[in-house]
């Protein structure tokens, strides 16, 4: 049994897996498809790229990174999920995905726009507006159900990158509160930051020294020249009701 589960690996579920991965949970990202920001074309207002940037490469360099910070994919569109024990949501719940086997987690976190029909068996809140459902959360995403949480656009946030991804992350925060791992912030900090003044390095935060910075960054540099030294072939994926021209 996974510690969390993350349906969806689109801009929220791949920010939510890197921080519940780099948490120390066990992290797995299913997917059944496409994140609808590859329908954009440039993508212009998602702060560190001064000029914008190939939504596709975006989720690519997100997908890397979330891989680094030790989460695990799986391809699959998520059908069905209800707990493993009925009455004992404690025990975890049971995803059942097209074709695949199923899948067990302790925690779910719905990252899935526009779908969320397979959270029906377990009563989350869902409410509908004209032909798309949002999931109800509270502040850090959770839902009406212990241990299922619901991230992004499908948690009713701004139809937005940056907020999707913001949103991730805060509900990954949640998820590892409510999972009490021991855990202070996700920071990397110079070599005595907390230990030149007598501090424990606090849970969660590591303190590196200048050669490792320097490595570190000197990895970095070499990841995104490698990203970004060529154009993409993809193109953006057109609206489905969009006339291809063809007969
Ligand atoms: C044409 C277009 C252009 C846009 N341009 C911009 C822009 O310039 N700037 C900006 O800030 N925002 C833009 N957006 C909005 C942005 O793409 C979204 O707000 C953002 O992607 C929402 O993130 P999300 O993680 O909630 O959903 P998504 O990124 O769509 O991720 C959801 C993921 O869940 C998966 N999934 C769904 N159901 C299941 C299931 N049952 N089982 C398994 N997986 C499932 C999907 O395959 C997908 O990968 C644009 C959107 C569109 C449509």
């Amino acid at each position: 049994m996974r510690d969390v589960c993350i349906v969806g690996g689109g801009v929220a579920g791949l920010a939510a897996s890197i921080f519940t991965a780099r948490a120390g949970l066990d992290t797995l990202v299913i997917d059944g498809g496409e994140s609808i920001l590859a329908r954009n074309a440039s993508l212009e207002n998602y702060p560190g790229f001064p000029d914008g940037v190939d939504a596709r490469r975006y989720l690519q360099l997100s997908r890397d990174q979330a891989r680094n910070a030790g989460a695990e994919f799986e391809l699959g569109h998520v059908t069905h999920a209800e707990p493993v024990t009925e009455g004992e949501l404690e025990d975890g719940f049971v995803l059942e995905t097209e074709g695949g086997d199923p899948l067990e987690a302790r925690r779910v976190i719905a990252a899935s726009w526009p779908n969320s029909d397979y959270l029906e068996p377990l009563d989350v809140g869902r409410m509908q507006r004209g032909n798309k459902h949002f999931v109800s959360v509270d502040e850090g995403g959770r839902t009406a159900v212990d241990g299922v949480y619901a991230a992004g656009r499908i948690a009713d946030e701004p139809h937005q990158a940056v907020v999707a991804a913001g949103h991730g992350a805060k509900v990954a925060l949640a998820v590892i509160y409510d999972a009490d791992v021991a855990f202070y912030q996700d920071w990397v900090t110079p070599e005595g930051y907390f230990t030149g003044r007598d501090r424990d390095v606090p849970p969660g935060c590591e303190e590196i020294d200048d050669e490792e910075r320097l490595e570190r960054d000197e990895r970095a540099r070499e990841t995104m020249h490698e990203a970004f030294a060529e154009p993409l072939d993809e193109q953006p994926t057109m609206h489905p009701s969009v006339d291809d021209g063809e007969d």
